[in-house]
């Protein structure tokens, strides 16, 4: 059918490498390495359980030995389940120019596909621990709307602890139970993993019907392709200075 297309000869985009230059942060050495601008983990496995294992774009200094990740813009394709997360870190990028830079990617795919082929799910992130997260979330067939719905009212509920200027939740499916889902919040200046919130799966179950009821509301609130609660509120709060009592709270 014409969906095989896409993950058969034509426009099929493969995992791709290419030559960069980089310093090492250690001792300046600057080296050319191979780092991965695209992995399709349906054809390379490998490639992904490198991501998870934090050694994919992991580079070693061939003069003092030390080892560092670099972050760089990756295409994560997973052409069995269909669909793309495109990684742009945004410590090199401002966001207005990695939305569109995300745009003009998605024309090209759009453009490679045959005519009325539908477009497979594309997402993007900004974060290592965001890519992580979706790619799970997905795997696991869940909705990633219906998540953020979930963080946005534990924030909203939680202000004081959960701050979204802040502090970011990421859920931990590995961790969840069939009662539980488990919430890490982390520390958005360090990013490291402060605290842990528990929330019913009923609650999810729950949020699912009024999805199913009315999909338009969540588009709306998460309208993409970055998908945050935390972004929404975040901008909402920009956007309409809060009312509420405690007015020194976002100063
Ligand atoms: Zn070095």
């Amino acid at each position: 059918m014409t969906k095989n297309s896409f993950t058969g000869k034509r426009g099929s985009p493969m995992s791709a490498t290419k030559t960069h230059s980089i310093r090492c942060p250690e001792c300046g050495t600057a080296q050319n390495v191979e780092l991965h601008d695209a992995i399709n983990v349906a054809q390379n496995p490998e490639l992904k359980t490198a991501l998870f294992e934090n050694t994919l774009n992991r580079v070693q200094c061939h003069r003092c030995d030390a080892s560092f990740r670099i972050d760089k813009p990756l295409l994560y394709h997973d052409t069995e389940r269909d669909f793309i997360i495109y990684w742009m870190p945004d410590t090199t990028f401002t966001r207005e120019e990695i939305v569109d830079h995300f745009d003009k990617m998605t024309d090209d795919l759009r453009a490679a596909l045959p005519e009325n082929t539908p477009l497979p799910c594309v997402r993007l992130v900004f974060t290592r621990p965001e890519l992580i997260e979706l790619i799970y979330l997905l795997e696991a067939g869940m909705n990633e709307r219906i998540v953020e719905y979930i963080k946005y009212s534990i924030h909203t509920q939680n202000m004081h602890r959960v701050p979204p200027a802040a502090k970011q939740l990421l859920l931990n499916i590995q961790d969840s139970t069939a009662d539980e889902l488990l919430f890490a919040v982390q520390n958005v200046q360090t990013a490291a993993l402060e605290d842990i919130l528990r929330y019913p799966r009923s609650g999810y179950h729950n949020i699912r019907n009024m999805y199913r009821n009315n999909p338009e509301e969540f588009i709306e609130l998460f309208p993409g392709p970055y998908i945050s609660a935390r972004d929404t509120l975040l901008a909402e709060t920009f956007e309409e200075p809060a009312d509420d009592d405690d007015s020194g709270e976002f100063e």
